[in-house]
């Protein structure tokens, strides 16, 4: 059986021009010849469309039921219980409170039960409205329907996202979970480590330990540092064994666990960023107290400011009689760090790694910055670790240390770190304690891996075998042609990016063979308009470009500019290597000419707004939140569906809007010119009335120059 549209259009006062329209856009079959829809998707239609105007008797219901319950959640199911009634027998808003609550509860309950009864239906980040109507047998018209009662206008193929399926899921009585994807493979590939660490719900994160790095000149006591906090703060007396240098260790202060990088130095943390990984949350910044500011010093401050983590700066040997902490503390201002006893912000305890002295307040102050820090994880998920250091054992195979950024590892699960997969066999820590699940900020050496990573690589936990060994192969084909894991960027990706609006600053590290033509380049350098995109000198300094130059690019994604310096073998093959452009001038017009010559081809275009079209509301067919269905006419010029909408009454601007879609009688239309009347399927969070015009606007690039 079938029923005419215009029949339906009349029956819920509507165009039927515009019926028809929205009847398509929802996926359902019409009847072209005979103008009409099945019953069955009619009767669907006429109540999805009634629910929606009729949202006054909504609100009048969820009142009442607040009134008797009074809980926001409960709400939410009676607008459920109403919406899963609506097909066949329809709620009687208009009965009286006492009836309503024994009818409510009762529905309530059969849909939680139904719920219940159902296993859960994983759903990953999103679904075809198809896939969702295969996996739960019930059908595409009703689900489409379903999401029209929530405002969202669908067809059969489109992707629907995880938190909108699941409030539909609840009005159709179906239980579903969120199957979490595993990374993309391109996120891998990227090294981008931020998408898959941040994407959690922020109600299920809670803090976790700081994971510390120790750097400072050669010989300043690093390793001293390293070595005395680790035996003078042991979290298990009792786990026995012989410690073992594994390449991190975790440490107790007040019940307060900290994580420390074993491996001293800036080169394995330069080694790590320029891999893409974030491992760490606290820079120790360790100067002799009679030594003073050395050149690795201030490499080190350079690395930390540019990875943007806090420094702590522990002046060691205090014991010694040539120490000078307040001398140290002058030099270190010269740096950009100046001490809280000076009147800056950068925390400084003067220790020694050889007594002891100071180093419980060195602890202390890492907790407070970690507190200030807030750092978070999300326990419960599987884990992202990053890899600190890994090798062949002759026992054991290839063995990897890593500290988790966030969920948990335990033994068994499937890993895959870049092209090598596993499962995770064995968990030892530095004191050859066995584990059984590491949580974030945690650390131990894992066996159980199909080949040997790197420090810096990305550990990540998946479903199962299958997908481990699939993920693999493809990140290693990916790798046979690009040198995936590298920060670094040549002149022309700096140039795309910054075109693309995807980097705001060209870093970059400069090398001179004076003091004076350093700061003559620095002079110019700053010169140079940077209104748009900023130009950062991360490093500087007189010499040849080292390969320590060339790991900071690396880890920064900076530019290595050298003028009128070597760039030896050495450092020559590691740019190679990490993919580091270096550019060596003898001029010094010619550099600067070519810095800006790149700012000037990095400067975004300026977007010009170019008015096309004005067009008047003649009629409002349908509104809900922030949804419109609009009957339109074209007064000048012409609307595009691309076009960028401004709304106007009385020739003041309410706002902005998005074209969804853009109909001329059923078709759509890409635009549609001055004297014809359209449809416009709108969004805007203003409050439109008829009468109210739009202006639509083309947006053209305009480029720039300095
Ligand atoms: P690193 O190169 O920075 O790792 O420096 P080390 O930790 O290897 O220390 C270099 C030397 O300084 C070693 O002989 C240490 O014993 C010594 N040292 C480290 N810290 C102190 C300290 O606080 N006082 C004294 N007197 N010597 C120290």
């Amino acid at each position: 059986m079938s029923t005419k549209i215009a029949t339906l259009a009349k029956k819920l006062d509507m165009k039927t021009n515009v019926l028809i329209a929205y009847i398509k856009d929802f996926g359902f079959e019409i009847d072209a010849k005979n103008k009409t829809i099945e019953d069955e998707l009619a009767e669907i239609v006429e109540d999805e469309l009634k629910q929606v105007l009729k949202k006054q008797d909504e609100m009048d219901t969820a009142e009442i039921y607040d009134e008797i319950v009074g809980q926001e959640m409960e709400k939410d199911l009676i607008k459920s219980q109403r919406k899963q009634t609506a097909g066949k027998e329809k709620t009687k808003v208009k009965k009286s409170k006492e009836k309503e609550e024994v009818k409510t509860e009762k529905k309530i309950s059969t849909i939680t039960e139904t719920a219940a009864k159902k296993d859960a239906i994983e759903i990953e980040d999103s679904i075809t409205i198809k896939e969702f109507a295969e996996k739960t047998n019930i059908s595409a018209a009703k689900i489409i329907g379903e999401l029209m009662k929530n405002g969202i206008i669908a067809n059969i193929n489109q992707e629907i996202d995880y938190e909108t399926i699941s409030i539909i899921a609840l009005d159709l009585g179906i239980n579903i979970k969120r199957k979490r994807s595993a990374a993309k493979i391109e996120d891998m590939m990227e090294g981008n480590l931020s998408k898959l660490l941040y994407e959690d719900d922020k109600s299920v994160l809670v803090t976790r330990p700081p994971v510390v790095s120790i750097m400072g000149h050669v010989d300043h006591g690093k390793t001293k540092l390293l070595d005395t906090i680790r035996n003078t703060h042991v979290i298990d007396q009792e786990a026995g064994g012989i410690t073992q240098h594994i390449g991190a260790y975790q440490v107790e202060k007040n019940g307060h666990k900290i994580t420390f990088i074993d491996t001293p130095g800036h080169e394995a943390f330069t080694a790590m960023r320029a891999r893409g990984a974030k491992a760490t949350d606290i820079a120790i910044l360790v100067v002799a107290a009679d030594e003073g500011v050395k050149p690795q010093t201030i490499e080190a401050i350079n690395h930390a400011k540019d990875a943007d983590i806090p420094i702590i700066v522990a002046i060691n040997k205090i014991d010694r009689p040539g120490a000078n902490p307040e001398k140290v503390k002058g030099e270190l201002v010269e740096h950009g760090l100046q001490a809280e006893s000076w009147g800056g912000n950068v925390i400084m305890v003067p220790i020694s790694a050889l007594t002891g002295e100071g180093i419980d307040k060195l602890l202390d102050m890492i907790l407070l910055t970690a507190e200030m820090e807030d750092l978070k994880a999300n326990p419960v998920r599987p884990a992202v670790a990053t890899v600190i250091e890994a090798h062949l054992d002759a026992n054991l195979g290839p063995v990897a240390t890593v500290v988790i950024n966030t969920g948990s590892l335990k033994i068994g699960d499937n890993i895959i770190i870049g092209p090598a997969y596993g499962k995770v066999k064995r968990m030892q820590s530095d004191r050859g304690k066995h584990l059984k699940m590491l949580c974030p900020s945690d650390t131990a050496q894992i066996a159980g891996l199909s080949e040997t990573v790197h420090a810096g690589d990305i550990l990540q936990v998946v479903s199962n075998e299958k997908e481990a060994r699939q993920k693999a192969i493809a990140i290693r084909d990916i790798m046979k042609v690009k040198n995936i894991f590298s920060q670094a960027l040549s002149v022309k990706d700096l140039a795309s990016r910054i075109k693309s609006g995807n980097l705001k600053t060209l870093k970059i590290i400069l090398k001179a063979d004076t003091q004076g033509s350093l700061e003559a380049i620095k002079q110019s350098l700053d010169k140079i308009p940077q209104e748009k995109v900023s130009l950062k000198i991360i490093h500087n300094g007189i010499g040849a470009i080292t390969e320590s130059d060339v790991m900071m690019a690396a880890a920064g994604g900076a530019l290595v500019i050298g003028f009128q310096v070597e760039t030896p073998v050495l450092a020559t093959k590691a740019a190679e290597k990490h993919s580091v452009e270096i550019l060596s001038y003898r001029i010094i017009y010619k550099l600067l000419e070519d810095v800006k010559n790149l700012l000037e081809g990095l400067l975004e275009d300026e977007i010009l707004e170019i008015e096309t079209g004005k067009v008047e509301i003649i009629k409002i067919f349908f509104k809900k939140k922030h949804d419109y269905i609009l009957g339109c006419k074209v007064t000048n010029g012409k609307i595009e569906r691309k076009s960028t909408i401004k709304i106007f009454r009385n020739n003041q601007e309410l706002g902005k809007g998005d074209i969804f879609s853009l109909q001329k009688v059923d078709k759509k239309m890409e635009e549609v010119k001055e004297g014809n009347e359209c449809g416009l399927k709108f969004s805007t969070s203003c409050e439109l009335i008829e009468g109210d015009t739009l202006i639509a606007y083309k947006l053209e690039k305009k480029e720039r120059s300095l």
